[in-house]
C-alpha cells in the first residue's frame, strides 16, 4: 500500500501535501521553470501545490478495487433481461498526453443470478476514468470487471468521447466524438447489439 492510501482524503484541501505529492509539486515547479514562467509570481506560486494535489485526486482510481465496487451491493436476483445504465458522465486523461477526454458511457448486462446496484456501475466507471487510460482500454476494463463480478450472461459497452489531445492541438475538428464498443456474450448476436444501441439513442 502507498503513502498515498493512507492520508489521501478529497475534502481536506488544507491538509499538508503527502511526500508524494511534495516531489510532484517540485516537478511541477521545474516545469514551469523550463517553460520559461516566473515561478515566483502571485499566480503561480501555488500552482505546482494545486497540480499536485489535482493529479493525485485525478488518478486515485489506481487506489481504487473495481470488483470491490460491484460486489459491495451484489443481489441475487432471478432477472434476466438486459439490464441498461446510460448515459454515465466520465472524466479521464489520456496516457499519451495527459490531457483530458471525457463523455459518457453506456452499460448494459443480461444477469445470470446477480444483479448489482445501479449506482455501483458509474461508480466503477469512475475508478477506471481516474488513471491515465486511452478509451479502448477503459472500455475493456469496464466490460471485463462487470463479467468476472457478476458472471453475467453478456456485457456491453459503449463510450462516446471528445479528446482534448486531438481537438486542442488541431489534429481534430473540433467537437468530434470518438466511439469504442466491447461485448461479451449473448452481445455476440446482432440483433441483441442492436437492441442496446436503438435504446441508447432513443
Ligand atoms: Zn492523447
Amino acid at each position: 500500500m502507498s503513502q498515498l492510501d493512507k492520508t489521501y482524503d478529497p475534502s481536506l484541501n488544507h491538509q499538508p501535501l503527502t511526500p508524494q505529492q511534495e516531489a510532484i509539486s517540485e516537478h511541477v515547479r521545474a516545469i514551469l521553470d523550463l517553460l520559461g514562467e516566473d515561478v515566483s509570481r502571485e499566480g503561480l506560486v501555488k500552482t505546482p501545490r494545486r497540480v499536485a494535489r489535482a493529479m493525485t485526486e485525478l488518478t486515485r482510481g489506481y487506489h481504487e478495487d473495481p470488483i470491490a465496487i460491484l460486489n459491495s451491493a451484489k443481489f441475487q436476483e432471478d432477472y434476466r433481461q438486459m439490464v441498461i445504465v446510460k448515459d454515465i458522465n466520465f472524466y479521464s486523461l489520456c496516457e499519451h498526453h495527459m490531457l483530458p477526454f471525457y463523455g459518457q458511457v453506456h452499460v448494459a448486462y443480461i444477469p445470470n443470478g446477480e444483479v448489482t446496484g445501479l449506482s455501483k456501475i458509474g461508480r466503477l466507471v469512475d475508478c477506471f476514468a481516474h488513471r491515465l487510460q486511452i478509451q479502448e482500454r477503459m472500455t475493456k476494463q469496464i466490460r471485463e470487471a462487470i463479467q468476472e463480478a457478476l458472471h453475467p450472461l453478456g456485457v456491453m459497452v459503449v463510450i462516446e468521447a471528445q479528446h482534448m489531445c486531438m481537438q486542442m492541438r488541431g489534429v481534430e475538428k473540433q467537437g468530434s466524438i470518438t466511439t469504442t464498443s466491447d461485448f461479451s456474450g449473448a452481445f455476440n448476436q446482432a440483433k441483441t447489439r442492436e437492441e442496446f444501441l436503438s435504446l441508447i439513442h432513443s
